[in-house]
């Protein structure tokens, strides 16, 4: 709020430069478009939020928190033709989704949004001045072109990863590799990195997806710039890069998640979770701090059940506290039958497991956290950034290799816990790749008091504080906003 009070005043408020904000509708991509929503409003903008029932239904929290701070945010709740495609009713989320063969249907329903947003948006007043659109929503490029305004692109990841799958389109670098084991060189990336084909972004395997990455890139291609929930202080090298690659310009504006500060907004954040806050902080207020790992694979990762009980093994061993959030379910019983076989009660005195969808970032900001293990979403890696603490990673598909690459190499404020295979999302695996051993010595160098792990503490709580900075005011994060919205306001001017 501090923020849009500095801002009443100014002339960026009184020409109310106006954003539409496409979602993918994932958690993943959402949840960072509603901390954007927030942000650019508390900078003077006013803003359209695209959703439909069910998803809105999710973000009730972040619904009633605008209403009751009266944000300039208006949510546009459209009809997501889920049956029309195929989808079961309802379906109105990548997540929810049975099987990944069913993405192109899930994607094909989401361009069907297209007419109706425009009829929306020919109603509006102020008219758009700029959508900021997922990156997989190629059809916004026409609703843009309706209203004559720039489309930017928001991919949900930092510049380090789109770096290499730019590179890699750019030149082709897939097409002929047949080797899995082949180490791929990536020209032009500003430090050494190699990765196997399967470990590279943009090589999701699903139905469909060759076709759709096509107009995807080419959506992307035209886009009037990007808008990335990253900061200059974190990896400005590779945002410049990405920079002079793609010729776009780069608006870094995060860490977005940091806009959540207080216990209602961070508790808000994506689905209602599957277990009382106030009980959660409680058990961690019991803990010693620094001395917990959070273990969590974010919202779509699907973990194989042999797996799950090898880390559950691996946390027992290691004999530190934890919080582990287990998303297993109804798909696999046997992890609950498992944990109720006596695996809960010999934790019982450090162990939290929570089932279901948990509050990440309460949890991750809490005194008690020292250590995070992450399946290297970006927002996950972001959101342990802020946290400032180190992390092991876990990464399971697509550009979450990279993610750990940065993590590991890059920053130094991470260690591997050894991946072998690629878990594609949604495809039911049953091979145990990490060991339990694996586990107990990657929680063990992170948590110790030795010499490395204390070093990779201290560089962690640097980025932290530094992630925190530059979305203060006067930060870099913080002005890129600010002159985000002037841009898109100055030329909705000069065009209309
Ligand atoms: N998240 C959460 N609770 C959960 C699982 C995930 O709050 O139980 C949030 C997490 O904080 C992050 C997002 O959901 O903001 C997941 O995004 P990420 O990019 O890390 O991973 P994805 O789910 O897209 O693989």
């Amino acid at each position: 709020a501090s923020a849009s009070q500095a801002l009443t005043d100014s002339p960026i408020a009184s020409k109310r430069t106006h954003f539409v904000l496409v979602p993918l509708m994932a958690q993943g991509h959402t949840i960072p478009m509603t901390d954007m929503a927030r942000l650019l409003a508390e900078h003077g903008a006013q803003v359209s939020f695209v959703t439909t029932p069910v998803n809105a239904s999710r973000i009730e929290g972040f619904i009633n928190y605008t209403e009751a701070t009266g944000l300039t945010i208006q949510f546009i709740k459209l009809h997501f033709p889920a049956v029309e495609f195929g989808l079961p009713d309802g379906c109105e989320s990548a997540d929810m989704l049975q099987s990944r063969d069913l993405f192109k249907n899930f994607m094909m329903a989401c361009a069907a949004l297209r007419d109706p947003l425009t009829a929306h948006l020919h109603q509006q007043r102020p008219s758009p001045s700029c959508i900021i659109s997922d990156m997989l929503h190629w059809w916004t490029a026409d609703v843009a072109r309706e209203f004559g305004i720039p489309r930017l692109t928001f991919n949900g990841f930092c510049g380090f990863a789109p770096l290499v799958w730019h590179i890699i389109a750019r030149d082709n670098l897939l097409e002929h590799v047949e080797d899995e084991n082949e180490l791929i060189n990536f020209p032009g990336f500003p430090t050494p990195l190699q990765l196997t084909k399967e470990r590279c972004p943009g090589s999701i395997s699903v139905y469909g997806w060759d076709e759709m990455r096509k107009n995807i890139y080419d959506g992307d291609r035209k886009s009037a710039g990007v808008v990335m929930n990253s900061f200059q202080e974190l990896e400005s090298l590779y945002i410049g890069s990405f920079e002079q690659i793609t010729g776009k310009k780069v608006w870094t504006v995060g860490p977005m998640c940091l806009c959540n500060q207080d216990f209602n907004t961070m508790v808000a954040r994506g689905n209602k979770a599957s277990m009382d806050e106030t009980q959660c902080l409680q058990w961690l207020d019991s803990m010693k701090p620094g001395s917990v790992t959070f273990v969590s694979f974010g919202s779509l990762a699907c973990t194989a059940p042999q797996q799950l009980i090898e880390l559950g093994l691996g946390l027992e061993a290691s004999r530190k506290p934890f919080v582990w959030v287990i998303k297993a379910g109804d798909k696999f019983p046997q992890v609950e039958e498992w944990l109720a076989e006596g695996f809960e009660e010999r934790v019982k005195d450090r162990g939290l497991i929570i089932r279901g969808w948990a509050p990440q970032v309460l949890i991750l900001w809490h005194k008690a956290i020292g250590g995070f293990m992450t399946h290297c979403g970006w927002n996950s890696t972001i959101e342990g950034i802020c946290a400032g603490i180190p992390m092991i990673t876990w990464p399971h598909f697509a550009e979450q290799f990279v993610n750990e690459r940065l993590v590991v190499d890059v920053l130094k404020t991470g260690v591997e816990v050894g991946v072998k295979g690629v878990t594609q999302w949604g495809h039911k695996q049953n091979e145990v790749t990490v060991t339990r051993d694996a586990v107990e010595t990657a929680v063990s160098k992170l948590m110790d008091e030795g010499e490395a792990a204390q070093e990779m503490r201290t560089r962690a709580k640097e980025f932290g504080v530094k992630a925190r900075k530059a979305l203060d005011e006067g930060g870099s994060s913080y002005n890129n906003i600010n002159l985000l919205i002037q841009e898109m306001g100055n030329r909705a001017n000069a065009s209309g």
